[in-house]
């Protein structure tokens, strides 16, 4: 190909970038969350791209009250300007009916009768994870009603090249099982409704934290099975305590401080090793950003699944 065409093509990839940041608002932004928006928001406008934030409030039993905008709040205070509306996924459940009616309609899901306890005493073990083993696959028993639906998993490796962890491939029939598209209290579940978002928001880069790094090929069987196109993943090394716990809220980490924006932000950048000169320590959130977005080197970290911070 010749070297301008190349260049073209470099150019136009470039201009369509679109990333996002993905909250749960479960509590305040924590050090973690902040690392995977600062790390969003630095790949995509390094390429030039848009930044799209997505409040992640489906799981409305764990949604916190006036969380979603302090997080919003947070992110502003940061300098981490976001492009277009912010999208609610509470607010877009007739999408998510839609992607579920198309599964249904191809018979790649069915309704599951098991509560948690049978599932738990019948399941397959991978890791610490539950393997559901496909009881109701051919039909729930007589007197049974559906709880959840289930989209039907098989033995093909699903794999892709993660920009920063390398080749990950995955058999989900033994690593993920049938999984859960609609759970028993009625809500979509996490992985369909990022399936559709991603793809409503033409999301060409998925930036976020490797916890979810073994989602993806889930999510990647999901786009196969709904015709969506499979956007370019790279997953950044989680925070993690002296534990060696994620941080969460569940391991009670504290808030990022909003008035405190230049320093944590260096402290980002000095954990996903990208080298900021000592003399940007104290300047303001903006000029970090400014320097981390000219400088964004995601090599840095590469293989790099998870850093301690006190
Ligand atoms: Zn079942």
């Amino acid at each position: 190909m010749p070297k301008s065409r190349f260049l073209l093509n470099e150019l136009y990839n470039r201009n369509q970038y679109r990333g996002r940041f993905a909250p749960s608002p479960t509590g305040p932004l924590h050090f973690g969350s902040l690392v995977a928006a600062v790390g969003s928001y630095l790949d995509a406008r390094h390429h030039q791209g848009k930044w799209l934030v997505r409040i992640e409030d489906l799981d409305t039993p764990r949604t916190v009250k006036g969380a979603a905008d302090d997080i919003l709040r947070t992110l502003e205070a940061y300098g981490l300007h976001w492009d277009e509306d912010v999208v609610f996924q509470s607010r877009r459940t007739a999408a998510y009916e839609e992607a579920f009616l198309q599964l249904k309609k191809t018979g790649e899901i069915y309704a599951c009768a098991c509560s948690r306890k049978e599932i738990a005493d019948s399941a397959l073990h991978y890791g610490n994870e539950l393997i559901y083993p496909g009881t109701c696959r051919n039909g729930i028993e007589p007197g049974k009603l559906a709880r959840s639906w289930r989209v039907r998993v098989n033995e093909t490796p699903i794999g892709f090249i993660d920009r920063t962890q390398g080749e990950i491939t995955q058999n989900l029939a033994t690593g993920a099982g049938d999984f859960v598209v609609l759970r028993a209290d009625g809500l979509f579940a996490y992985q369909l409704a990022v399936v559709v978002d991603d793809d409503a928001q033409r999301v060409t880069d998925v930036v976020r934290g490797a916890d979810l790094l073994y989602s993806t090929p889930r999510q990647i069987y999901l786009q196969r099975l709904l015709g969506m196109d499979t956007p370019a993943y790279m997953h950044l090394p989680i925070a993690v305590n002296a534990q060696g716990e994620k941080l969460s809220k569940q391991t009670l980490a504290k808030p990022v401080e909003k008035d405190k924006a230049g320093a944590t932000l260096f402290e980002v950048l000095m954990l996903l090793r990208q080298e900021p000169p000592a003399a940007l320590r104290a300047a303001p959130a903006r000029e970090i950003l400014a320097w981390a977005i000219d400088n964004w080197q995601p090599d840095a970290f590469s293989k790099c699944c998870q850093f301690s911070v006190e």
